[in-house]
């Protein structure tokens, strides 16, 4: 009889409820999100991700159709909404916070971008050499994306400077205000009392546009400042925006020498004991889709067969 590995596939979460940049309906996401994990607990076994991962390698047995449940970026929900659901139902997960998030030494310069945009009285910016109009919501929508895509290609430093200069440029008629939408440390502290706490790195910044030694830096700072504040070991690293080529070759390395022992990516797909440690695979939901978009997600995993390749 031919012995079929069972694997491991983790989803990933960001915030519940909407937001300017990832809007949805009022009461949708918190709808959503107890759809997915009532129906989760019904047709899968949901574990603790770095127990789960250490089981594989070592060759040690999962439970079959074995989940993990993750959440990034450090939402205020995931401590409102999204941790008293997952008491109730019992189930495990992990979040990914980013330690100058918590502190406020940097914004979440998406969620500021895009409510700039969507608060704008100015009808332009200038980018690229170009005027990006922001007269309707369609434009305004349509700015985010495009000006977004471009920052997210650029390191963490010249980035920053980007966004002062659109947000002061757009003219927003209220000020980003973090706390609304963010945990700060003693939040991540009480967020403790329903997940384990993972590394989403120091900043934010995509580690792969930058240099090596900043990337080392950057890895290791974010795990001993969540070690101190937190007392926890972030065993486990999930790299900022998570697609191929947000992160490489420096950042595992530099990931295993900060002491990590697992990195996670947010390319779909199965994990196996033959997945690389430092590349493993999550399927990323938006809560609001509920029981439908979860299903058609585990489907899609079940029928998967992910080519398991090294960083280059
Ligand atoms: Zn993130």
């Amino acid at each position: 009889m031919q012995h079929r590995p069972r694997g491991l596939v983790v989803l990933g979460y960001h915030n519940v409820e909407g937001t300017a940049c990832f809007p949805s309906a009022p009461g949708a996401g918190s709808r959503g999100l107890l759809q997915q994990f009532t129906a989760l607990r019904k047709v899968a076994n949901v574990v603790p991700i770095e127990d789960a991962l250490q089981r594989m390698v070592d060759g040690a047995p999962l439970p079959p159709r074995a989940v993990a449940i993750t959440f990034d970026d450090g939402y205020r929900d995931n401590l409102t909404v999204a941790g008293p659901m997952l008491r109730e139902l019992g189930l495990p997960a992990t979040c990914f916070l980013v330690p100058e998030l918590l502190s406020r030494e940097v914004t979440p310069w998406w969620e500021e971008l895009a409510a700039a945009f969507q608060h704008a009285r100015a009808t332009s910016v200038g980018w690229a050499e170009q005027r990006v109009p922001l007269g309707s919501p369609d434009e305004r929508r349509a700015a985010f994306k495009n000006v977004a895509a471009d920052l997210k290609a650029m390191n963490g430093v010249r980035r920053r400077d980007a966004v002062k200069d659109l947000v002061a440029e757009a003219d927003p008629a209220e000020p980003y205000r973090p706390e609304r939408e963010f945990l700060d440390w003693d939040g991540a502290r009480r967020l403790q009392d329903y997940m384990t706490i993972g590394s989403h790195s120091l900043r934010h910044d995509i580690l792969s546009c930058e240099g090596a030694d900043e990337q080392r830096t950057d890895i290791l700072t974010a795990r001993r400042r969540l070690q101190a504040e937190l007392g926890t070991s972030a065993e486990v690293i999930a790299y900022p925006n998570g697609e191929a080529t947000d992160y490489d070759a420096r950042t595992v390395e530099a990931a295993e020498r900060a002491g990590h022992t697992f990195g996670v990516t947010t390319e779909p797909g199965r994990n196996t004991a033959a997945t690389p440690r430092f590349e493993i695979r999550r399927s990323v939901l938006l809560s609001e889709r509920g029981a439908v978009e979860l299903l058609k997600v585990m489907r899609d995993l079940v029928k998967s067969r992910t080519p398991q390749t090294a960083a280059q």
